[in-house]
């Protein structure tokens, strides 16, 4: 059986049987896998707190003939997830993240820059002194990287590039669209005003290393989550679980 070397960070873990885990992880080599962690509920497991959600790690797994699930042989944590459940607040942030991932990843689809941003939005969850709006910024991020990117400079649904009145994003189209083509939308259209439709295209253009320095509040927050909760809503194609589904512990 060959060895299977991968980098990875934990989306979701779940028990299995008396001692065992199963956990899905997305990996730079391989994109979504799943792996069976044997005795990793055990006090003395050697996989330790590298499965805990959120942690990135470098595995060693092996295939197993007839069985999708890869048996995870060996972890090293390169970086501990043990901060971002801290906090409930980083929790839901953090989860957030790794939901978003998890539903619109098919398995086995390898994507680095996916990898790469998901690594750097729990990275940036680290420093922040507010977890929901920087997993807003990762999400509108995310939409652009995996070809969802919200669309702003002409009607989403007919193409047409002037607007009039107030700009009416619809989650549905996937961004913005004229007052007549909103009235057709089967699901309701928010309303942005137009420092929140700046806001969004700064998010969605800015290069990553400085898109955390933009700030929204009030209104222009509020427009913004409900437009890309919408969206990302529809292209999960489901409501997101909430953080509790991942089997995430407050650590302290
Ligand atoms: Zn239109």
């Amino acid at each position: 059986m060959p060895l299977i070397k991968a980098t990875a960070i934990v989306l979701r873990s779940r028990k299995w049987g008396d001692a065992d885990r199963i956990v899905t992880f997305y990996s730079k080599e391989r994109g979504k896998i799943g792996g069976v962690a044997r005795g990793a509920r055990r006090p003395k497991s050697r996989f330790g707190a590298a499965l805990e959600p959120f942690s990135l790690c470098r595995l060693n797994l092996f295939e197993k003939a007839g069985d999708s699930l890869l048996r995870v042989s060996h972890v090293d944590l390169v970086r501990s997830s043990q901060k971002l459940r801290e906090s409930l607040s980083l929790i839901d942030s953090a989860a957030r993240m790794v939901n978003v991932v998890a539903a619109i990843t098919p398995d086995g689809d390898p994507d680095p820059l996916l990898f790469d941003t998901l690594e750097q939005g729990l990275a940036s969850l680290h420093e922040s002194e507010d977890p929901a709006f920087t997993a807003l910024l990762f999400q509108i991020r995310l939409l652009g990287v995996t070809g969802f990117r919200p669309q702003t400079d002409h009607c989403a649904a007919c193409g047409k590039a002037h607007f009039v009145g107030e700009p009416q994003f619809s989650p549905l189209a996937g961004g913005l669209v004229c007052l007549s083509c909103a009235a057709h939308q089967r699901v309701r259209c928010i309303a942005l005003s137009r420092g929140s439709l700046s806001f969004l295209q700064q998010a969605i253009r800015l290069d990553p290393t400085v898109v955390t320095r933009l700030r929204a509040s009030g209104q222009v927050r509020g427009e913004v989550e409900a437009a890309i909760e919408g969206y990302v809503t529809v292209v999960a194609g489901k409501r997101l679980p909430s953080a509790n589904f991942l089997s995430v512990a407050v650590s302290s």
